[in-house]
């Protein structure tokens, strides 16, 4: 029988722990090809959710829970999960009523029908305008520098197969952007589509300076180009200041014009300012092999082996 890991992560969700925990036996008990598991990642919540999981596990042992000494970070919480989870195919989605149980039927049809990596899509986003408009502005922008296609619109609500898991379990990466992590992995995806609802209960756990942080990781860790961006400065700077040169100095032969000796001196250290943008852009590119090489992943994923 296959199983089912779904992993919750939980940070200040009291209230909503015990709907999603009765949501989800709604779901689950339709099946009977399928046995499960849930785990609860509490992320160092301040307030009773600790309690609320706790009832939960008293009384059902297929739900376990572990619990961080201090806020770790959703990433961080979804990755404990998944170093626990022992199922087939594992799914990780919020606590909050965000990401609807009711997907998760589809999501196991998708998974059976062959899909390594099924991911919740959102069609239609209820987030605030300002929410909305620096998320579509971000995916445009790393999607443009990064080498690994990263879906739209998709958050963490997603199931990946055990294969995808073991190898996201050997990425030691500290920094950790999961959805970009499980994007670089390759193998076939699909997509179920659903309105994601807002928020009923609790508060958003998301602040500004943790999105931003997100943000960071997600750029830092699937794209070089910020270690290149002085590689542009440079060769203009390079360029504009070699045609200036290239200027005063016919304009001294030809024209017979005398420069004071601070002219020709700030031309040629605007020039060499170029050439350090551009030393500091060579040192860069070191910099993001011995980056890439400290992360540690695998060099490649095989999918399936034959006659080995
Ligand atoms: N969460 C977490 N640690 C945090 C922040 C959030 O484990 O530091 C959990 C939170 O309890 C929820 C999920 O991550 O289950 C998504 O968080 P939230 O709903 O606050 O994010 P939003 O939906 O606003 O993007
Ligand atoms: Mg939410």
């Amino acid at each position: 029988m296959a199983k089912l890991s779904i992993i919750l992560p939980i940070y200040n969700e009291e209230k909503n722990i015990p709907i999603i925990y009765e949501e989800l036996c709604k779901v689950l008990k339709n099946f009977t090809d399928i046995s499960y598991e849930i785990i609860f990642v509490n992320d160092g919540s301040r307030d009773n959710s600790w309690h609320s999981i706790l009832t939960i596990t008293n009384q059902n042992p297929l739900i376990k829970a572990l619990t961080f000494s201090r806020n770790f970070g959703h990433q961080i919480a979804l990755s404990a999960g998944y170093d626990h989870a022992t199922g087939d195919a594992i799914i990780t989605m919020d606590a909050d009523l965000q990401d609807p149980p009711d997907l998760i039927p589809s999501m196991l049809e998708s998974w059976k029908n062959g899909a390594h990596i099924v991911y919740a899509r959102r069609i239609d986003r209820q987030d605030t305008f300002l929410k909305r408009i620096t998320a579509q502005l971000y995916y445009k922008f790393l999607g443009t520098i990064s080498d690994v296609i990263i879906p739209r619109n998709v958050g963490d609500f997603r199931l990946i197969d055990k294969q995808v898991l073991a190898y996201i379990k050997q990425c030691k990466e500290t920094s950790r952007y999961l959805r970009g992590m499980v994007a670089w992995a390759g193998f076939k995806h699909s997509f179920v589509d659903f309105k994601r609802p807002n928020r009923q209960l609790g508060a958003t756990g998301y602040t500004w300076s943790k999105m931003v942080k997100l943000a960071f990781d997600g750029v830092t860790g699937f794209s070089l180009f910020p270690l290149k961006l002085a590689a542009f400065i440079g060769v203009f700077v390079v360029v504009t200041g070699t045609l200036m040169f290239m200027y005063i100095t016919w304009d001294a032969i030809f024209n017979k014009i005398t420069y004071p000796l601070f002219k020709w001196l700030v031309t040629i250290i605007y020039i060499f300012m170029g050439v350090q943008f551009l030393l500091l852009w060579i040192i860069g590119e070191y910099i993001g092999r011995i980056f890439e090489q400290q992360k540690g992943r695998p060099l490649y994923i095989i999918e399936k082996k034959i006659n080995f």
